[in-house]
């Protein structure tokens, strides 16, 4: 070969060299934030953008858990709840207020079955302590007067950021809805910084955003029941994907399990319902959707997905049977033999 087309191939190859370096690859990062890991990867050409996203995250992240926290700390809500409780207003900052209307949007919506009003009743299971307590189950007579009390997201009325409740029962809990609604800001906030294509994932509950180079992002539902991954599904822009499940966070007393997912109706923990996964372009609808069709179950789930403008909706039952919506069905894919599959009819695309 001559000299000069030698020169010109190794130049092609150095260019070819430098031009992977500045695609597009994988960044990886992992935070803990909300007391669980976050963990956001993206695709991008853009890695020190991706950090500087990342640090943003961290410090909104740190904030929120401390605003947003029920019962620890003194954060805002934290306040809130005090001031609700002597039957006083009080006047949040607009993102807390906007996070309530939501949450409260999403608690009629679903026949109250997400109702982040029963804080007191969560903190009589003990759900209000990192981790839960064993010992028996509280008294029937505790958990009846807090029934009777009938604490409501439609008892929080607000003028603009002003908020009051019209019962001093209301104690509010977000722990079923804060982290998806923070998954979806999580995601938007990496795009204003032009990190386009990314997975932000909370043990399990994710949002995504763009692609991951020429395939939509895959991810793995866990078996709520055995090991591992349950089904994957490809997950496309702006979808978050967030499941409840009654096997993380339970207490127990003689063998028997207290799932930290309750029935507002009757103050009693959930049975039946191993796991809900809602699919959602709204990380906080999915997340509150998801609680809400755990309490509904097998029998009610429909009603309350087709109430709140649901289309992908997947509930594992206690035997291991799988109920799906249609459009769940189309796009999902069993990675392990499972039970029987239900299909229910007459749920529309909604969302
Ligand atoms: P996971 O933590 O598995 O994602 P959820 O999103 O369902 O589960 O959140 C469960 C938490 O929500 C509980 O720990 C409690 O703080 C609160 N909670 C329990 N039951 C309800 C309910 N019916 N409505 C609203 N919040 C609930
Ligand atoms: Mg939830």
């Amino acid at each position: 070969m001559h000299l000069s087309c030698r020169i010109l191939l190794l130049f092609a190859v150095l260019i070819g060299v430098a031009a992977c370096d500045r695609g597009p690859r994988d960044h990886h990062q992992t935070l803990l934030v909300f007391g669980t890991l976050l963990d956001i990867k993206a695709y991008t050409d853009q890695p020190a953008e991706f950090d500087a996203a990342v640090r943003d995250l961290e410090r909104t992240f740190q904030a929120m858990h401390r605003e947003w926290h029920a019962w620890k700390g003194d954060g805002e809500l934290v306040r809130l709840n005090r001031m609700l409780a002597q039957g006083d207003p009080m006047t949040v900052t607009p993102e807390l207020a906007d996070l309530l209307q939501q949450a409260k949007r999403h608690a009629e919506l679903s026949d109250h079955l997400f109702n982040p009003a029963i804080g007191r009743l969560i903190a009589l299971w003990g759900f209000h302590s990192d981790e839960p307590p064993g010992g028996p189950p509280p008294d029937a007579k505790k958990i009846a007067s807090l029934i009777d009390e009938t604490p409501s997201m439609s008892q929080l009325l607000f003028e603009e950021n002003r908020i009051h409740s019209t019962n001093p029962a209301v104690s509010l809990d977000l722990g079923a809805f804060a982290k998806g609604y923070a998954l979806n800001l999580a995601i938007r906030r990496l795009q204003a910084f032009g990190i386009a294509n990314a997975i932000v994932n909370a043990g399990g509950d994710l949002c995504v955003s763009g692609h991951h180079g020429d395939r939509p992002w895959t991810i793995g539902i866990r078996h709520p029941l055995g090991e591992g991954v349950i089904a994957s599904v490809d997950v496309v822009d702006g979808e978050c994907v967030l499941t409840s499940g009654n096997y993380e966070r339970y207490r127990e007393y003689e063998s028997i399990r207290y799932a930290h997912i309750i029935d507002p109706r009757t103050g009693y923990p959930v049975e039946h319902v191993a796991s809900a996964t809602v699919i959602s372009k709204d990380g906080g609808l999915a997340d509150a959707a998801a609680t809400a069709l755990s309490v509904a179950g097998p029998a009610q789930w429909q009603r309350i997905a087709k109430q709140m403008g649901l289309a992908q909706v997947m509930l594992v039952d206690d035997n291991g049977d799988v109920h799906l919506s249609p459009d769940m069905r189309e796009r999902i894919e069993f990675q392990q033999p499972i039970g029987q599959v239900i299909v229910s009819p007459g749920l529309d695309a909604g969302s």
